[in-house]
């Protein structure tokens, strides 16, 4: 059934397409395909079912569907993702952004005042960083060690008109100056743990979800340098794993952070911890 409909070698109507889509990967992502490879707006999917698709137009979503078949993420074969209210390019360099890590913004936005200066480690596409910038009269710093994940920010940037200054780093290595927010969702996943062989996880970049054998190797050395580059009274925001609450919140209690709280995100699991650098 599936090569059958993958040998398609005639135009078609675009309604036999969208329902041949539709069977083999769902209504939703079938739609997304169709809206964002063929650029067919969903009114046009119900009113012009009649519509010839030439050769190649068929053989592009044919491709583009059996990707998905074979499990790679929806948002690399379309190229986005939405983030907020953002739709952000996405491209296999870097982390898919995430619905929970949205969290962490809601979390920066209630803690920082307006002209504040914010840093966001680990940008990856710049999803945190960009909606920041947006959504608040703040000065962005977004640091990634990846050079292909900060061109990715720097067209979203571009694309939804966001100020916000990139530098490749390290973590801090090359961050120069002091903050009043440290925001990161870094690497968190332990090198063994066995979601890394399912779903979207296979197909994104490593270095954006392994985060050593513990997977908190990276939650640590931020959690611990970023005291040097807080403003006194800066906040430190972080994302972490299901299950990693209880280790996360004696780094930041060890390393002197104060007034130390936590969010539970959509599935009521613990997800965003922060902090207070002492000083005020
Ligand atoms: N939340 C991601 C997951 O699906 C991991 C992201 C990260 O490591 N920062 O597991």
């Amino acid at each position: 059934m599936k090569t059958q409909s993958c040998n398609t070698t005639t135009e078609q109507e675009l309604g036999q397409c969208f329902d041949r889509a539709k069977a083999q990967i769902g209504v939703d992502e079938a739609m997304l395909l169709v809206t964002r490879l063929l650029g067919v707006s969903f009114t046009e999917l119900y009113t012009e079912r009649g519509r010839v698709l030439s050769l190649p137009v068929v053989e592009t979503l044919n491709r583009a569907v059996q990707r998905r078949l074979c499990g790679e993420p929806i948002a690399y074969i379309t190229g986005y993702k939405m983030f907020r209210t953002l739709d952000l390019q996405v491209s296999p360099d870097v982390l898919i952004p995430r619905f929970e890590t949205e969290l962490l913004v809601d979390v920066v936005l209630d803690l920082t005042a307006d002209r504040g200066r914010v840093l966001d480690l680990g940008t990856g596409s710049g999803a945190i960083a960009i909606a920041l910038s947006k959504f608040r009269e703040l000065q962005v710093v977004a640091v990634d060690n990846d050079e292909r994940a900060l061109q990715v920010c720097a067209e979203n940037c571009k694309e939804h008109e966001a100020t916000v200054e990139m530098v490749r780093s390290n973590w801090f290595e090359n961050v120069r100056g002091r903050f009043d927010t440290i925001v990161s969702n870094p690497p968190y996943v332990a090198a063994d743990d066995p979601h890394l062989d399912e779903g979207d996880l296979r197909f994104e970049p490593p270095s954006a979800l392994v985060g050593g054998l513990s997977g908190l190797e990276h939650l640590e050395e931020i959690i611990h340098s970023a005291m040097n580059f807080l403003n006194p009274g800066g906040w430190l925001v972080i994302e972490h794993g299901y299950d990693q609450q209880t280790s996360v919140k004696k780094m930041f209690a060890d390393r002197g952070y104060s007034n130390i709280q936590q969010r539970r995100d959509y599935t009521d699991t613990p997800r965003v911890m922060w902090g207070r650098a002492h000083g005020r």
